[in-house]
Protein backbone atom coordinates (compact mmCIF):
# COMPACT_ATOMS: atom_id res chain seq x y z
CA UNK A 1 0.00 0.00 0.00
CA UNK A 2 2.65 2.56 0.96
CA UNK A 3 4.46 1.09 -2.17
CA UNK A 4 2.03 2.09 -4.60
CA UNK A 5 1.25 5.60 -3.07
CA UNK A 6 5.15 6.46 -3.39
CA UNK A 7 5.03 4.76 -7.13
CA UNK A 8 1.87 7.24 -7.77
CA UNK A 9 3.74 10.30 -6.06
CA UNK A 10 6.87 9.29 -8.20
CA UNK A 11 4.68 8.97 -11.39
CA UNK A 12 2.54 12.06 -11.12
CA UNK A 13 6.21 14.36 -10.66
CA UNK A 14 6.89 12.52 -13.93
CA UNK A 15 4.01 14.48 -15.39
CA UNK A 16 6.28 18.25 -15.62
CA UNK A 17 5.62 21.22 -14.66
CA UNK A 18 2.13 21.86 -16.14
CA UNK A 19 0.59 19.28 -13.66
CA UNK A 20 3.02 20.68 -10.76
CA UNK A 21 2.03 24.55 -11.37
CA UNK A 22 -1.89 23.44 -11.85
CA UNK A 23 -1.60 22.20 -7.85
CA UNK A 24 -1.18 23.90 -4.72
CA UNK A 25 -0.68 21.84 -1.53
CA UNK A 26 -4.53 22.56 -0.35
CA UNK A 27 -3.40 20.78 3.92
CA UNK A 28 -2.42 24.22 4.17
CA UNK A 29 -3.68 25.47 7.55
CA UNK A 30 -7.56 27.22 7.78
CA UNK A 31 -7.90 28.74 10.61
CA UNK A 32 -10.82 31.08 10.84
CA UNK A 33 -12.40 30.05 7.51
CA UNK A 34 -15.46 28.73 7.63
CA UNK A 35 -14.31 26.02 5.06
CA UNK A 36 -18.04 24.93 4.63
CA UNK A 37 -19.24 27.93 3.49
CA UNK A 38 -16.25 28.30 0.81
CA UNK A 39 -17.77 25.13 -0.80
CA UNK A 40 -19.76 25.98 -4.01
CA UNK A 41 -18.99 30.36 -4.16
CA UNK A 42 -18.67 31.82 -6.81
CA UNK A 43 -16.70 34.81 -7.06
CA UNK A 44 -15.64 37.25 -9.64
CA UNK A 45 -12.52 39.30 -9.56
CA UNK A 46 -12.35 43.02 -10.65
CA UNK A 47 -9.15 45.47 -10.69
CA UNK A 48 -9.21 49.05 -10.22
CA UNK A 49 -7.01 52.38 -10.54
CA UNK A 50 -5.20 51.08 -13.28
CA UNK A 51 -3.44 49.85 -15.61
CA UNK A 52 0.02 49.54 -14.20
CA UNK A 53 2.88 49.18 -16.57
CA UNK A 54 4.56 46.91 -15.05
CA UNK A 55 2.09 45.12 -12.31
CA UNK A 56 -1.01 44.68 -14.81
CA UNK A 57 1.06 42.32 -16.87
CA UNK A 58 1.99 40.19 -14.53
CA UNK A 59 -1.30 39.92 -12.95
CA UNK A 60 -2.78 39.24 -16.34
CA UNK A 61 -0.25 36.19 -16.56
CA UNK A 62 -1.18 35.09 -13.54
CA UNK A 63 -5.11 35.06 -14.17
CA UNK A 64 -4.05 33.07 -17.45
CA UNK A 65 -1.56 30.73 -16.19
CA UNK A 66 -2.86 27.92 -15.25
CA UNK A 67 -6.27 29.04 -13.62
CA UNK A 68 -7.76 30.76 -16.96
CA UNK A 69 -9.69 33.07 -14.23
CA UNK A 70 -11.48 35.94 -15.86
CA UNK A 71 -11.70 39.39 -14.70
CA UNK A 72 -12.91 42.88 -14.77
CA UNK A 73 -10.83 46.06 -15.12
CA UNK A 74 -12.14 49.32 -14.07
CA UNK A 75 -9.63 51.36 -15.74
CA UNK A 76 -8.43 55.03 -14.43
CA UNK A 77 -8.49 56.87 -17.53
CA UNK A 78 -6.13 59.41 -16.37
CA UNK A 79 -3.40 56.95 -16.35
CA UNK A 80 -3.28 57.20 -20.15
CA UNK A 81 -3.22 60.57 -20.53
CA UNK A 82 0.68 60.57 -18.81
CA UNK A 83 3.68 60.61 -20.53
CA UNK A 84 4.79 57.10 -21.67
CA UNK A 85 1.53 55.52 -22.01
CA UNK A 86 2.32 53.59 -24.89
CA UNK A 87 2.71 50.75 -22.44
CA UNK A 88 -0.44 51.91 -20.63
CA UNK A 89 -2.44 51.94 -24.20
CA UNK A 90 -1.40 48.71 -24.99
CA UNK A 91 -2.70 47.17 -22.22
CA UNK A 92 -6.01 48.38 -22.33
CA UNK A 93 -6.34 47.36 -26.17
CA UNK A 94 -4.86 43.86 -24.78
CA UNK A 95 -7.87 43.47 -21.71
CA UNK A 96 -10.34 44.61 -24.43
CA UNK A 97 -9.33 42.10 -27.52
CA UNK A 98 -8.88 39.42 -24.16
CA UNK A 99 -11.75 36.71 -24.64
CA UNK A 100 -11.86 36.23 -20.86
CA UNK A 101 -11.81 40.17 -19.45
CA UNK A 102 -14.00 42.78 -19.10
CA UNK A 103 -12.45 46.63 -20.05
CA UNK A 104 -14.61 48.79 -17.89
CA UNK A 105 -13.91 52.30 -16.47
CA UNK A 106 -13.44 53.56 -13.14
CA UNK A 107 -13.90 57.49 -14.21
CA UNK A 108 -11.15 59.58 -16.01
CA UNK A 109 -10.01 61.20 -12.18
CA UNK A 110 -9.77 59.25 -9.53
CA UNK A 111 -12.70 61.89 -7.74
CA UNK A 112 -15.85 60.89 -5.60
CA UNK A 113 -19.17 61.32 -7.97
CA UNK A 114 -20.69 62.15 -5.64
CA UNK A 115 -20.43 63.53 -1.47
CA UNK A 116 -17.47 61.89 0.33
CA UNK A 117 -17.13 62.43 3.92
CA UNK A 118 -14.18 61.32 5.75
CA UNK A 119 -13.83 61.71 9.48
CA UNK A 120 -16.30 64.18 9.57
CA UNK A 121 -14.31 66.44 6.88
CA UNK A 122 -15.68 66.72 3.09
CA UNK A 123 -12.86 65.29 0.37
CA UNK A 124 -12.91 66.77 -3.05
CA UNK A 125 -15.69 65.79 -4.98
CA UNK A 126 -17.30 66.19 -8.14
CA UNK A 127 -20.60 67.61 -8.83
CA UNK A 128 -23.23 66.60 -11.52
CA UNK A 129 -22.04 68.33 -14.34
CA UNK A 130 -18.37 67.71 -13.48
CA UNK A 131 -19.40 64.05 -13.30
CA UNK A 132 -20.94 63.79 -16.49
CA UNK A 133 -18.06 65.71 -18.04
CA UNK A 134 -15.46 63.02 -16.36
CA UNK A 135 -17.69 59.93 -17.39
CA UNK A 136 -17.42 61.32 -21.36
CA UNK A 137 -14.11 61.71 -20.88
CA UNK A 138 -13.26 58.48 -19.50
CA UNK A 139 -15.45 56.98 -22.46
CA UNK A 140 -13.25 59.15 -24.99
CA UNK A 141 -10.21 57.74 -23.82
CA UNK A 142 -10.87 53.92 -23.95
CA UNK A 143 -11.89 54.71 -27.36
CA UNK A 144 -9.05 56.10 -28.51
CA UNK A 145 -7.15 53.51 -26.69
CA UNK A 146 -9.13 50.64 -28.13
CA UNK A 147 -10.08 52.23 -31.80
CA UNK A 148 -13.62 52.97 -30.71
CA UNK A 149 -13.79 49.53 -29.61
CA UNK A 150 -15.00 50.23 -26.37
CA UNK A 151 -18.43 52.22 -27.16
CA UNK A 152 -19.52 49.41 -29.44
CA UNK A 153 -20.29 46.96 -27.02
CA UNK A 154 -23.34 47.32 -24.87
CA UNK A 155 -23.79 46.22 -21.27
CA UNK A 156 -20.56 48.91 -20.82
CA UNK A 157 -19.90 49.05 -16.76
CA UNK A 158 -18.97 51.46 -14.32
CA UNK A 159 -17.30 51.78 -11.01
CA UNK A 160 -17.34 55.29 -9.83
CA UNK A 161 -13.91 55.97 -7.22
CA UNK A 162 -14.69 54.86 -3.77
CA UNK A 163 -18.49 53.20 -5.22
CA UNK A 164 -19.52 57.04 -4.11
CA UNK A 165 -22.81 57.70 -6.12
CA UNK A 166 -24.28 54.25 -5.10
CA UNK A 167 -22.51 53.92 -1.66
CA UNK A 168 -22.46 56.90 0.50
CA UNK A 169 -21.72 56.75 4.27
CA UNK A 170 -24.48 56.55 6.71
CA UNK A 171 -23.12 60.57 7.32
CA UNK A 172 -23.17 60.98 3.70
CA UNK A 173 -26.45 59.68 2.66
CA UNK A 174 -27.46 62.24 5.74
CA UNK A 175 -26.02 65.03 4.01
CA UNK A 176 -26.96 64.26 0.27
CA UNK A 177 -30.86 64.09 1.55
CA UNK A 178 -30.16 67.14 3.45
CA UNK A 179 -29.30 68.94 0.22
CA UNK A 180 -31.28 67.05 -2.07
CA UNK A 181 -34.37 67.79 -0.03
CA UNK A 182 -35.37 63.87 -0.14
CA UNK A 183 -37.50 62.62 2.93
CA UNK A 184 -36.02 61.49 6.27
CA UNK A 185 -37.27 58.27 5.80
CA UNK A 186 -35.54 57.61 2.38
CA UNK A 187 -32.75 54.47 2.20
CA UNK A 188 -29.83 54.21 0.14
CA UNK A 189 -31.58 52.54 -2.46
CA UNK A 190 -34.32 55.45 -2.94
CA UNK A 191 -31.33 57.50 -3.49
CA UNK A 192 -29.36 55.49 -5.80
CA UNK A 193 -32.40 55.11 -8.22
CA UNK A 194 -34.15 58.31 -8.04
CA UNK A 195 -31.68 61.03 -6.51
CA UNK A 196 -27.70 60.04 -7.80
CA UNK A 197 -26.79 62.58 -10.11
CA UNK A 198 -23.85 60.10 -10.84
CA UNK A 199 -25.80 57.19 -11.60
CA UNK A 200 -28.07 59.20 -13.75
CA UNK A 201 -25.11 60.40 -15.73
CA UNK A 202 -23.95 57.23 -15.96
CA UNK A 203 -27.06 55.34 -17.40
CA UNK A 204 -27.61 58.51 -20.18
CA UNK A 205 -23.91 57.13 -21.62
CA UNK A 206 -24.80 53.34 -21.27
CA UNK A 207 -23.11 52.39 -18.17
CA UNK A 208 -24.51 50.11 -15.53
CA UNK A 209 -22.57 50.66 -11.98
CA UNK A 210 -20.28 47.59 -10.25
CA UNK A 211 -19.36 48.08 -6.50
CA UNK A 212 -18.25 44.98 -5.06
CA UNK A 213 -19.26 42.48 -1.62
CA UNK A 214 -16.05 41.53 -0.48
CA UNK A 215 -12.64 43.59 -0.40
CA UNK A 216 -9.22 42.39 -1.02
CA UNK A 217 -7.71 45.07 1.52
CA UNK A 218 -4.79 45.10 -1.14
CA UNK A 219 -5.30 49.32 -0.83
CA UNK A 220 -4.89 50.02 3.05
CA UNK A 221 -0.93 49.94 2.87
CA UNK A 222 -0.72 47.29 5.30
CA UNK A 223 0.68 44.46 3.10
CA UNK A 224 4.07 43.92 2.10
CA UNK A 225 6.91 41.26 1.70
CA UNK A 226 7.01 40.95 5.51
CA UNK A 227 3.06 40.32 5.88
CA UNK A 228 1.94 38.91 2.79
CA UNK A 229 0.83 35.70 4.41
CA UNK A 230 -1.61 37.54 6.36
CA UNK A 231 -2.91 39.16 3.46
CA UNK A 232 -3.30 35.75 2.12
CA UNK A 233 -5.16 34.46 5.18
CA UNK A 234 -7.38 38.00 5.33
CA UNK A 235 -8.30 37.28 1.68
CA UNK A 236 -9.35 34.18 2.01
CA UNK A 237 -11.39 34.11 5.42
CA UNK A 238 -13.08 36.94 4.57
CA UNK A 239 -14.30 35.48 0.98
CA UNK A 240 -15.43 32.53 3.15
CA UNK A 241 -16.92 33.73 5.19
CA UNK A 242 -19.55 36.31 3.81
CA UNK A 243 -22.69 35.72 4.05
CA UNK A 244 -22.91 36.26 -0.18
CA UNK A 245 -23.15 33.33 -2.43
CA UNK A 246 -22.15 35.50 -5.20
CA UNK A 247 -18.90 37.64 -4.61
CA UNK A 248 -17.30 41.04 -6.53
CA UNK A 249 -14.47 40.79 -4.93
CA UNK A 250 -12.20 44.26 -4.80
CA UNK A 251 -8.62 44.47 -5.82
CA UNK A 252 -6.22 46.94 -7.28
CA UNK A 253 -3.68 46.19 -10.39
CA UNK A 254 -1.60 48.67 -8.35
CA UNK A 255 -1.34 47.49 -5.81
CA UNK A 256 2.55 45.39 -5.02
CA UNK A 257 1.01 42.95 -2.90
CA UNK A 258 -0.78 40.92 -5.55
CA UNK A 259 2.56 40.34 -7.75
CA UNK A 260 4.99 39.65 -4.72
CA UNK A 261 6.45 36.07 -4.81
CA UNK A 262 4.76 33.83 -3.25
CA UNK A 263 6.51 32.72 -0.21
CA UNK A 264 4.98 28.94 -0.79
CA UNK A 265 6.55 28.72 -4.83
CA UNK A 266 8.37 31.29 -5.93
CA UNK A 267 7.73 31.13 -9.23
CA UNK A 268 4.03 32.08 -8.44
CA UNK A 269 2.32 35.22 -7.14
CA UNK A 270 0.47 36.43 -4.11
CA UNK A 271 -2.63 36.43 -6.72
CA UNK A 272 -1.59 33.11 -8.19
CA UNK A 273 -1.60 31.98 -4.41
CA UNK A 274 -4.93 33.49 -3.21
CA UNK A 275 -6.29 31.96 -6.47
CA UNK A 276 -5.15 28.28 -6.14
CA UNK A 277 -6.22 28.30 -2.06
CA UNK A 278 -9.60 29.44 -2.93
CA UNK A 279 -9.64 26.96 -5.34
CA UNK A 280 -8.67 24.39 -2.70
CA UNK A 281 -11.85 25.55 -0.56
CA UNK A 282 -13.86 24.70 -3.36
CA UNK A 283 -14.69 28.58 -4.66
CA UNK A 284 -15.08 28.75 -8.11
CA UNK A 285 -14.17 31.92 -10.10
CA UNK A 286 -16.65 32.59 -12.82
CA UNK A 287 -17.28 36.01 -15.59
CA UNK A 288 -18.50 38.83 -14.39
CA UNK A 289 -22.09 38.09 -16.54
CA UNK A 290 -22.76 35.33 -14.89
CA UNK A 291 -22.31 37.04 -11.14
CA UNK A 292 -24.20 40.27 -12.73
CA UNK A 293 -27.41 38.34 -13.72
CA UNK A 294 -28.03 36.81 -9.84
CA UNK A 295 -30.27 38.96 -7.34
CA UNK A 296 -27.28 41.41 -5.94
CA UNK A 297 -28.11 44.54 -3.78
CA UNK A 298 -28.66 47.92 -5.74
CA UNK A 299 -24.52 48.91 -4.36
CA UNK A 300 -23.26 45.89 -5.68
CA UNK A 301 -24.88 46.34 -9.24
CA UNK A 302 -27.19 48.89 -10.93
CA UNK A 303 -28.62 48.08 -13.84
CA UNK A 304 -29.13 50.62 -15.90
CA UNK A 305 -32.61 49.85 -17.11
CA UNK A 306 -33.51 50.72 -13.20
CA UNK A 307 -32.22 53.92 -13.39
CA UNK A 308 -35.28 56.49 -13.19
CA UNK A 309 -34.84 59.51 -15.19
CA UNK A 310 -36.33 62.47 -12.47
CA UNK A 311 -35.06 66.17 -11.70
CA UNK A 312 -34.91 66.12 -8.36
CA UNK A 313 -36.13 69.45 -6.69
CA UNK A 314 -34.24 71.36 -4.36
CA UNK A 315 -35.48 72.51 -1.09
CA UNK A 316 -35.53 75.99 -1.89
CA UNK A 317 -37.62 75.48 -5.57
CA UNK A 318 -39.85 73.49 -3.43
CA UNK A 319 -40.01 76.90 -1.29
CA UNK A 320 -40.19 79.10 -4.02
CA UNK A 321 -43.36 77.02 -5.80
CA UNK A 322 -45.44 77.29 -2.47
CA UNK A 323 -45.68 80.66 -3.04
CA UNK A 324 -48.82 82.62 -4.51
CA UNK A 325 -49.17 84.17 -7.96
CA UNK A 326 -45.89 81.64 -9.34
CA UNK A 327 -45.92 83.34 -12.70
CA UNK A 328 -43.91 82.77 -16.09
CA UNK A 329 -42.72 86.36 -15.75
CA UNK A 330 -39.25 86.88 -17.69
CA UNK A 331 -36.19 87.42 -15.67
CA UNK A 332 -35.56 91.37 -15.42
CA UNK A 333 -33.72 93.15 -12.47
CA UNK A 334 -34.60 97.10 -11.19
CA UNK A 335 -32.41 99.01 -11.05
CA UNK A 336 -31.24 98.82 -6.98
CA UNK A 337 -31.14 102.12 -4.62
CA UNK A 338 -30.08 100.41 -1.85
CA UNK A 339 -26.91 99.13 -2.30
CA UNK A 340 -25.89 96.17 -0.35
CA UNK A 341 -22.07 95.78 0.46
CA UNK A 342 -19.71 92.94 -1.23
CA UNK A 343 -18.55 90.99 1.35
CA UNK A 344 -14.93 89.78 1.06
CA UNK A 345 -13.42 86.90 2.51
CA UNK A 346 -13.31 83.49 1.42
CA UNK A 347 -15.05 80.85 2.98
CA UNK A 348 -14.97 76.46 2.98
CA UNK A 349 -17.85 74.88 1.66
CA UNK A 350 -19.90 72.46 4.00
CA UNK A 351 -20.56 70.43 1.33
CA UNK A 352 -17.40 69.88 -1.28
CA UNK A 353 -14.45 71.73 1.85
CA UNK A 354 -13.13 73.71 -0.99
CA UNK A 355 -12.64 77.19 -0.20
CA UNK A 356 -13.71 80.22 -2.10
CA UNK A 357 -13.29 83.85 -2.48
CA UNK A 358 -16.10 86.69 -2.63
CA UNK A 359 -18.95 84.57 -1.12
CA UNK A 360 -21.06 85.59 1.84
CA UNK A 361 -20.46 82.68 4.68
CA UNK A 362 -20.77 79.07 4.27
CA UNK A 363 -24.50 79.42 3.33
CA UNK A 364 -24.19 81.10 0.57
CA UNK A 365 -26.45 81.14 -2.81
CA UNK A 366 -24.96 82.54 -6.18
CA UNK A 367 -27.80 84.34 -7.80
CA UNK A 368 -27.68 86.36 -11.24
CA UNK A 369 -23.84 86.47 -10.59
CA UNK A 370 -23.52 87.81 -6.86
CA UNK A 371 -23.33 85.60 -3.76
CA UNK A 372 -26.48 86.29 -1.12
CA UNK A 373 -27.11 84.25 2.18
CA UNK A 374 -29.28 81.22 1.20
CA UNK A 375 -31.72 82.43 4.21
CA UNK A 376 -32.08 85.48 2.57
CA UNK A 377 -33.04 83.78 -0.70
CA UNK A 378 -35.34 81.65 0.88
CA UNK A 379 -37.34 84.82 2.19
CA UNK A 380 -37.86 87.03 -0.25
CA UNK A 381 -40.05 89.35 0.65
CA UNK A 382 -43.67 89.48 -1.55
CA UNK A 383 -44.85 92.76 -3.69
CA UNK A 384 -47.46 93.08 -1.35
CA UNK A 385 -45.34 93.93 1.60
CA UNK A 386 -44.67 97.73 1.47
CA UNK A 387 -42.06 97.57 4.12
CA UNK A 388 -39.59 95.93 1.76
CA UNK A 389 -41.60 97.25 -0.88
CA UNK A 390 -39.68 100.61 -0.43
CA UNK A 391 -36.21 99.20 -0.36
CA UNK A 392 -37.00 98.41 -3.90
CA UNK A 393 -37.27 101.68 -5.04
CA UNK A 394 -40.28 101.65 -6.63
CA UNK A 395 -42.74 104.48 -7.12
CA UNK A 396 -46.00 103.85 -6.95
CA UNK A 397 -48.28 104.81 -9.79
CA UNK A 398 -49.81 102.52 -12.48
CA UNK A 399 -47.84 99.36 -12.78
CA UNK A 400 -49.06 96.57 -10.51
CA UNK A 401 -52.16 96.41 -8.59
CA UNK A 402 -51.14 94.22 -4.96
CA UNK A 403 -54.80 92.93 -4.07
CA UNK A 404 -53.75 92.28 -0.77
CA UNK A 405 -52.78 96.30 0.04
CA UNK A 406 -54.95 96.89 -2.55
CA UNK A 407 -52.36 99.68 -3.98
CA UNK A 408 -50.66 100.21 -7.31
CA UNK A 409 -46.86 99.59 -7.94
CA UNK A 410 -44.38 100.61 -10.21
CA UNK A 411 -41.18 99.11 -11.40
CA UNK A 412 -42.10 95.49 -10.03
CA UNK A 413 -41.83 92.23 -12.30
CA UNK A 414 -45.88 91.61 -12.52
CA UNK A 415 -48.00 89.92 -9.96
CA UNK A 416 -45.50 87.21 -9.31
CA UNK A 417 -43.10 89.98 -8.51
CA UNK A 418 -40.99 89.74 -4.97
CA UNK A 419 -38.84 91.91 -3.65
CA UNK A 420 -35.07 90.43 -2.57
CA UNK A 421 -32.21 92.52 -1.66
CA UNK A 422 -33.34 95.79 -3.24
CA UNK A 423 -34.46 94.23 -6.62
CA UNK A 424 -37.48 93.30 -8.09
CA UNK A 425 -37.40 89.12 -9.32
CA UNK A 426 -39.75 87.04 -10.51
CA UNK A 427 -40.04 83.88 -8.25
CA UNK A 428 -39.58 81.84 -11.13
CA UNK A 429 -35.69 83.48 -11.17
CA UNK A 430 -35.43 83.19 -7.80
CA UNK A 431 -36.06 79.38 -7.82
CA UNK A 432 -32.92 78.87 -10.65
CA UNK A 433 -30.55 80.64 -7.75
CA UNK A 434 -27.94 77.80 -7.50
CA UNK A 435 -25.66 76.75 -3.64
CA UNK A 436 -22.39 77.88 -3.87
CA UNK A 437 -21.31 74.54 -3.94
CA UNK A 438 -22.27 74.41 -7.83
CA UNK A 439 -19.06 75.52 -8.97
CA UNK A 440 -20.28 75.83 -12.61
CA UNK A 441 -22.47 78.91 -11.10
CA UNK A 442 -19.81 79.90 -8.54
CA UNK A 443 -17.94 81.18 -11.88
CA UNK A 444 -20.49 83.21 -13.05
CA UNK A 445 -19.91 84.66 -9.59
CA UNK A 446 -16.34 85.73 -10.75
CA UNK A 447 -15.14 83.36 -7.72
CA UNK A 448 -11.67 82.10 -7.47
CA UNK A 449 -11.26 78.30 -6.08
CA UNK A 450 -8.27 77.67 -4.16
CA UNK A 451 -7.89 73.92 -3.43
ZN1 LIG B 1 -10.21 53.35 -7.16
Amino acid sequence: MAKSLILCTFFLSLLGPSVVHARWDCSFPKKDINTSKCIGKKVHLTFDDGPHPTYTPKILESLKNPHKVPATFFVTTANLDKSNNQKRMELVRKIQESREHVLATHGHEHIAHDTRIIGGEHRESFDASESLADIQASTAWLDRATGGAFSKKDNRLIRFPYARGITPSPIELNEIKRREGMSRQAGRDDYILHHSAAMRNAASEGYSHVGWNHDSEDSTGRYNESNQDIYVDNFLKNLCNSSHRHIISLLHDIQRVNVLPSKENSRKTVLDEVIMKAKCLGVEFVGIREILNKDLPLNVYTDIEKVVADETQDALTALIDTLPNSGEAPVKVCPCEVEISSQSGGCISDYNGAYYENCKGSTSICYQGKWYAKSALENPMKIDDVRVASACGFKQSRTCYSSSTKKEYGQCEGESSVCFDGRWHSRQGLSRAKDMDELVIASTCGIRQVR
